[in-house]
């Protein structure tokens, strides 16, 4: 991927978030972003301007990733306006917390289908195109609970573990093609996913990162556009954890 060629990124769940900051970050390096988000549209708007303000260009489009049909799409009309995909993160993901003994149904339906089937289709979607151009990067975001565990997320857990398997099987399988698949884990990020948690939930998570403080989406981007870079042409099927040290 030479720098002088505008590469098309495409970040799923990029209205807020870790996915705002990494449109951001995408901004900085002259690409052209697409993202999408499953609702507020004003919020992608600002995602929008923030990447437009740094100079970038991104266009956000309302998909809901768990549906192949939808996702199929939104890649269609991507490749309409530029004919390539040079980067896909697959970022968006939600919580449906509880204990196993009490978990609804639909509570592991709705994660497993949103986080992990929607990285499957997007991958899916995605993999002719870079197969063609024999060059591809694909980053999916996990959690540091993906490979530690926690207690009362069994199914956020199982989708994010699920989503490093997926990784180390399509970096196995696309090497060949020239496309890398690696996995970004973050730790504990001050977003609307943890806003929920209570003070003292949060003094406890900071006690045990030994960087000691949360976060940034900042931070997760970093990763991200570095796994994205012709510096890490040689890195696939990895996880990179990017956690202050709270999981070693
Ligand atoms: P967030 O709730 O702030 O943002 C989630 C984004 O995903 C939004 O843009 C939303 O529109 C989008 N989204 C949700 N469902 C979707 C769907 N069905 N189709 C398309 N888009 C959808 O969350 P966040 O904290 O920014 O998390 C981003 C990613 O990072 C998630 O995969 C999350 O699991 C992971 N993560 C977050 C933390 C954290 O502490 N915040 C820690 C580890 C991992």
């Amino acid at each position: 991927m030479a720098d002088e060629v505008k590469r098309t990124i495409l970040i799923t769940g990029g209205s807020r978030g870790i996915g705002r900051g990494i449109c951001h970050a995408f901004a900085q390096t002259g690409s052209r972003i697409f993202f999408n988000y499953s609702s507020a549209s004003e919020a992608a708007t600002e995602t929008e301007t923030l990447v437009a303000e740094a100079g970038g260009q991104a266009t956000g489009i309302q998909v809901n990733v768990a549906s192949e049909k939808e996702v199929t799409e939104f890649v269609r009309q991507v490749l309409d306006e530029t004919g390539r995909i040079d980067v896909l993160v697959n970022n968006a993901g939600i919580t449906r917390d509880g204990l196993i003994v009490r978990m609804k149904e639909a509570d592991w339906d709705d994660v497993l289908n949103i986080n992990l089937k929607g990285t499957f289709n997007c991958i899916k979607a995605v993999t002719k195109t870079m197969m063609k151009q024999r060059a591809g990067r694909i980053i999916n975001v996990s959690s540091v609970v993906g490979v530690s565990g926690n207690p009362g997320q069994a199914n956020y857990v199982a989708s994010k573990a699920g989503i490093i398997g997926l990784t180390k099987g399509v970096a196995k399988e696309l090497a060949s093609r020239g496309i890398t698949a690696n996995v970004v884990a973050p730790g504990y990020v001050d977003t609307d996913m943890t806003t929920s948690l209570s003070d003292k939930a949060k003094e406890m998570m900071i006690s045990q990162i030994p960087l000691g403080r949360v976060g940034t989406a900042e931070d997760i981007a970093a990763a991200v556009v570095f796994l994205a870079s012709d510096q890490a042409a040689y890195i696939t099927g990895q996880v990179i954890q990017v956690n202050g040290g709270m999981y070693m």
